[in-house]
C-alpha cells in the first residue's frame, strides 16, 4: 500500500510503498478515507525525540472496514463505515472495559511510532476501539471526531457549569473544539485568544462569544472588557513553555486552569502565585470512548457542526508539501488527507 513515511527529524515525509497492515486476530483493517493532519505530527517530525524512522503518522481518521479479525470485539463486517480511537488497548483490563483506554498499561498508540497510522491507504484498529460512523456523516466529518473529542474531554474534566466565563488560549483545532463544547455546555462567555493572524475569524463558528488578538491586546484586560468579569476557567490549548505561568498570573482567585496543550519541553511555573490564589491546575489527555460516542451523536443530531474546521483537502500527491507548509505560519485550520 501507499503511505507517507517519516524519514527523520526535519525531513519531509515521503509517500512510498510500504507493507500492508498486519492485523492481530482482535483487529480490523480499515481503508482510510480521510485523515486530518495534527499539530502534534508536525511537532514530532521536527523536534526531538521524534519518531523511529519508517514510522507512519496519522491518528485522526475515518474509513471503511475491509477485514475483520476472527476474535475482533463488536459485530463488525466488511463495508462498515467507522472512525476509531487511535490506540489499541489490551481489551480486558478495567481501563479498557470502561472505555478509558488511555490508562491501559498495555496501550499501543496509533500513528506515534507504535502502530502505523493513517497517512496510508490502510490502517489497523481495534474492534473494541472502533465506532460506527452515522449515515449522515461523511468521512471528512468522521476525521474531525478525534480533535472534537479532545475538546469535549477537556471541558468535561474542567467541571464547567452553566453561566461560566471561559478563556480559551489558542484558536487551532483543539482550541476551537474546546470553545465549541464550553459553549455547548452553557458557558456564558467563551473568549478565545490567539496570536497568529487569520485564525480568530473561525472562532465565532465554534461558539466563541469574543476573540482577543493576543499579539496586540493585553489578554486579562481584554477578557474583563469582553466578559465583564475575570475567567472562571482557563483552557491552555497551545502547549508551549510559559503559558501555564501566564494562566497562573492572569487567573483570579480559585479559578481552574485546564492544560490541554501538549508541551514537550521543560517549563517553569512559580507555585506560590497559584498557592496564594488557591488555583486548581488540571492536566488532561485525549478522551474516553464515550467522548467519541457523544461527539458522533451530536454531529449526527446536528447539534454541532465541524465542517468549517476543514480548510483544505489533499491526496497523496502533494501531501508531503501540504504537511511541510503547515509548519509555517498559516491561516489554514484542519488539512485532510483523502488517500
Ligand atoms: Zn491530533
Ligand atoms: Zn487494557
Amino acid at each position: 500500500m501507499r503511505a507517507a513515511v517519516f524519514k527523520g527529524l526535519g525531513q519531509p515525509l515521503v509517500v512510498e510503498e510500504v507493507p500492508d497492515p498486519e492485523p492481530a486476530p482482535t483487529d480490523l483493517v480499515v481503508r482510510v478515507k480521510s485523515c486530518g493532519i495534527c499539530g502534534s505530527d508536525l511537532h514530532a517530525s521536527d523536534v526531538p525525540p521524534g519518531l523511529p524512522p519508517g514510522s507512519v503518522m496519522g491518528h485522526e481518521f475515518a474509513g471503511e472496514v475491509v477485514e475483520v479479525g476472527a476474535q475482533a470485539a463488536g459485530d463488525w463486517k466488511a463495508g462498515d463505515r467507522i472512525c476509531a480511537l487511535p490506540y489499541i488497548g489490551c481489551g480486558h483490563c478495567a481501563a479498557c472495559l470502561s472505555g478509558d483506554g488511555t490508562q491501559c498499561s498495555k496501550i499501543q498508540a496509533t500513528g506515534l511510532g507504535q502502530i502505523p497510522g493513517a497517512y496510508a491507504e490502510y490502517v489497523r484498529v481495534g474492534g473494541h476501539e472502533s465506532l460506527r460512523l452515522p449515515e449522515s456523516l461523511d468521512y471528512d466529518a468522521g476525521a474531525t471526531v478525534e480533535p472534537l473529542a479532545v475538546g469535549l474531554h477537556a471541558v468535561r474534566q474542567s467541571g464547567l457549569e452553566p453561566g461560566a466565563n471561559v478563556l480559551v488560549i489558542g484558536a487551532g483545532p483543539i482550541g476551537l473544539a474546546t470553545a465549541l463544547w464550553a459553549r455547548f455546555f452553557g458557558a456564558r462567555s467563551v473568549v478565545v485568544s490567539e496570536k497568529a493572524a487569520g485564525r480568530l475569524e473561525r472562532a465565532a463558528a465554534f461558539g466563541a462569544t469574543h476573540g482577543i488578538d493576543a499579539s496586540k491586546e493585553h489578554v486579562p484586560g481584554a477578557f474583563a472588557k469582553a466578559a465583564g468579569a475575570p475567567p472562571d476557567i482557563l483552557f491552555e490549548c497551545v502547549g508551549v513553555p510559559g503559558l501555564v505561568q501566564e494562566c497562573i498570573m492572569m487567573a483570579p482567585a480559585r479559578a481552574r486552569i485546564v492544560v490541554v496543550g501538549v508541551c514537550m519541553q521543560p517549563d517553569t511555573i512559580f507555585p506560590v502565585m497559584a498557592i496564594v490564589k488557591e488555583l486548581s491546575l488540571h492536566f488532561v489527555i485525549a478522551y474516553r470512548r464515550d467522548d467519541f460516542a457523544f461527539t458522533l451523536d451530536m454531529l449526527d443530531a446536528e447539534r454541532i457542526v465541524s465542517q468549517s474546521m476543514i480548510t483544505d483537502r489533499v491526496g497523496f500527491d502533494g501531501f508531503s508539501a501540504a504537511f511541510e507548509a503547515l509548519k509555517k505560519p498559516t491561516t489554514q485550520c484542519k488539512v485532510i488527507l483523502n488517500p
